[in-house]
Parts: C-alpha cells; structure tokens; sequence
C-alpha cells in the first residue's frame, strides 16, 4: 500500500481564508442588509496596466507565429534573459548589484517560499514571525520541520516563534538560542511593520555568526514610501552569505491572477559544504519548466519606465485607501499600525473583543470582511487585519459603514 506523507494529516482542516470564506457564505446566505465589502483576502482590485496588456498582446501574436514561436525556454531554469536582465536592471537602480544567474524566475512567490525548503534537511529550526503569513508555516509543516501541534500554546513544536506585537513595535527579537531558516518578510504581512536597515543588519549578523539563512520575502516591497526603509535584504552588507530573497510581481503590477515572480539566491551563499544557488538551480531544472513567455514579457514590461510609472500609479491609488482605512479606523478609537509602507493595516479590536468575534461583528453588523488576526497565529489575537487592496469608493464605504457601528 502507498504510504502517504504523514505531515499533511498534521494540518489543520483549512487554511484561513476557507474558514473566512465559510462564515461569509453562511452570512450571505441570511440575506445581509447591504452588499458586502470584502477587505479581507490580500488579492488585487486594479486592472493590468496598459504596458502589460500592449506586452502579452505582442507576445501572444509571436506565439502564432512560425518564425517567433516559442516551446520549452531552454535559458536558465525557464526564465528568458530579456526579463533576468531587466530584474538585474532593477535591483542595480538601488545600488544592489546582483548578477543574472541568481535570479530564478516563477509563477509565485507563494510556491518558492514553500518550495525552497526542499533543498534544506527536515532537522533545520525554523524561525517565524508571530503573526504570520501562513504559507511559511504550514509548509514547514508538510515538510516535517514542524514537529506537533500543541493546541494549547496553539503552536507547533519544533518552530521557533517570534512574536511581534504593539510592545515591540511588530519586530521581532533576534532569537535567544540558534535557528538555522529564518522567513522575515518586510513590508510586513499581516502587521504591514517595516524594518530599518540597522534592524535588518542585525539579523544578517545574527546569521552570518550561526550560520542560518535568511528566507527574505519583499513581495510588498513596491509599497515602500521612506526612503530610508531598505526595499531588499541586498542593500544590507554581509547579506550575500546568509540571504535569498523572495519577490513577486503579485501586488507590485497586479499579477495576483498573472502570476510572475522571483527568487534571489546569491552564489556566495554557502551551507554544509554545498553552493545554495547551485542547489536551488538543479531543484528548479528538475521540477519546474519555467513561466510561459507571454507572462515573462508582461512581467519585463513593468520594469520599463513607462511600466514602473503606470504601476506606480496604481500603488499609489492603493496606498490612498490604507490611508483612508488608517485615519477612519483610528476617528472610531481603534489603534491603527501599518498602512503607511505597506497595503495591510492592523487595528486592535476594542478591548474585551477578541478577534474572530470582532470579525464577526464587522461582517454582520457593517456588512465588512476583514481577517482576523488570531488566523495568523497566537500573537495576532486581539488585532484585525484590513487590506487596501479595494475599489477607492468601497473602501471609504467600508470606514463609514465601521465608523457607524463603533
Ligand atoms: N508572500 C507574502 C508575504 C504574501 O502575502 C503573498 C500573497 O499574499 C505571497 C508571498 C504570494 O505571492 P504570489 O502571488 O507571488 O504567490
């Protein structure tokens, strides 16, 4: 008989937004007062920009084409130079110079963040925020880097958890014992908590003297406004030995429903003998067979500089709702972090309220869907999370509507 991964069965039944997704259909299914306004799940409102749509247009009719036809690209694990070029480009704008062999182009941050741990033992330590995004965690799961699940602690037990809270001002400490895998992820998600370069120095230190690696995921880079906050781990020194970076095109061009992303890992990067990005390239050669060449070319087209200012518009347009969410939310009395560098905002739910039961309220009583932070482990309890993500008009209609029943 087959034996199945064990690991998978640890798991529990959903994953949060099914849950979400759950009540509100039951919810709906009462006949709601008013329609509902979903700034919940992290997807994308915004259609592509122009560039992109002119870009796969182009590509699509080279498809149909003899002569420009494309089949498997046989460039480096899928990803055509034009777009490692351009990504190179990129990261050399803020003075990071990464060559082009480092860049591993995907179809999803979402898949290289659970499938980098591949080419790391099950016994490694795994350090996460506490929230957190929970792909980090439930792949460490399936994995069987997790250990058990103590429902008590709610928590799983070989992970290390970093809680971030108001107290420390949603960063986490650098830890007290050795952890060998370490996902930070700034802008943060769900706290939308950015971190300095000083703050960040100290975990490249940190892992540089243990001898961790840093899993670094920018995906909301994009949405960095101070112009001090690093938008990479590159910008750190010291990083090229114990980093890789995780970034997609998701909420930076809308391509939630594209899917485009990329994966950093520099060649200097080193564990146990073996050369990272070496080991990472034969894993992606051998499981993956790259992104299609329409979607390369879409992706390309948002780092020209007609693509970074047409994006940059709709970043723009989605920073003025977390403003929006921001400022309403704390005339309601609620306390207000992120929302400035970041598309997410975390509002404490009023005191006594815990956060699924205030989620509840916010669906039922204003028509609004938000997540609750308990969903993104034990130290969001006692916080919501809203998105910007939303129509502009929606948005302010939400704030109303929460405004009115608070
Ligand atoms: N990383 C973080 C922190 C995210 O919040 C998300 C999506 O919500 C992703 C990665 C997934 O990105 P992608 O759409 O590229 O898979």
């Amino acid at each position: 008989m087959a034996k199945i991964n064990q690991n998978f069965l640890k798991l529990p039944g959903g994953y949060l937004f099914p849950e979400i997704g759950r009540r509100v259909r039951a919810f709906s299914a009462e006949n709601p007062p008013m329609p509902l306004i979903r700034l919940g799940i992290g997807d994308v409102t915004q259609p592509l920009v122009p560039v992109v749509i002119e870009a796969m247009t182009k590509a699509t009719a080279e498809m149909g084409v003899k002569e420009t036809f494309r089949g498997y690209c046989e460039e480096t694990c899928g990803a055509y130079d034009f777009l490692r070029f351009a990504i190179q480009n990129d990261y050399r704008a803020r003075g990071v110079d990464i060559d082009d062999d480092e860049i591993f182009v995907s179809d999803g941050a979402k898949s290289d963040c659970g499938n980098i741990g591949d080419i790391f033992d099950v016994d490694n330590v795994v350090a996460v925020c506490d929230p957190v995004y929970p792909v980090y965690v439930d792949t460490s799961v399936m994995a069987g880097r997790a250990g058990d699940y103590d429902a008590v602690n709610q928590r799983w037990t070989k992970l290390h958890y970093m809680p971030c809270t108001a107290d420390n001002d949603f960063t986490p400490a650098i830890p007290d014992k050795k952890v060998d895998m370490i996902y930070l992820c700034f802008p943060n998600n769900p706290t939308g908590a950015v971190a300095t370069k000083e703050q960040l120095q100290k975990w490249v230190d940190y892992a540089n003297a243990v001898g961790a690696v840093i899993l670094f995921d920018s995906a909301y880079e994009a949405y960095i406004t101070d112009p001090a906050i690093p938008h990479s781990i590159f910008e750190i020194p010291g990083a090229k030995t114990c980093a890789i970076e995780l970034r997609s095109f998701s909420k930076t061009a809308g391509f939630t429903g594209t899917r485009c992303a990329y994966t950093v890992v520099p060649k200097a990067l080193e564990r146990d003998g073996a050369n990272l990005n070496k080991l990472w390239n034969r894993r992606q050669s051998t499981k993956f067979n790259g992104v299609s060449y329409v979607i390369q070319r879409a992706a390309e087209a948002t780092l020209t500089p007609l693509g970074k200012a047409q994006t940059g518009e709709t970043i723009r347009y989605y920073l003025r709702n977390a403003q929006t969410i921001k400022k309403g939310l704390a005339e309601a009395g609620l306390t207000v972090y992120g929302g400035d560098n970041s598309p997410y905002i975390w509002a404490s739910t009023p005191s006594g309220t815990d956060s699924w039961s205030f989620f509840d309220k916010l669906l039922k009583e204003a028509c609004v869907v938000t997540t609750p932070g308990a969903g993104f482990g034990p130290s969001g309890e006692g916080y919501i999370r809203l998105t910007a993500f939303g129509d502009a008009q929606a948005t302010e209609e939400a704030v109303r509507r929460i405004q009115g029943i608070l």
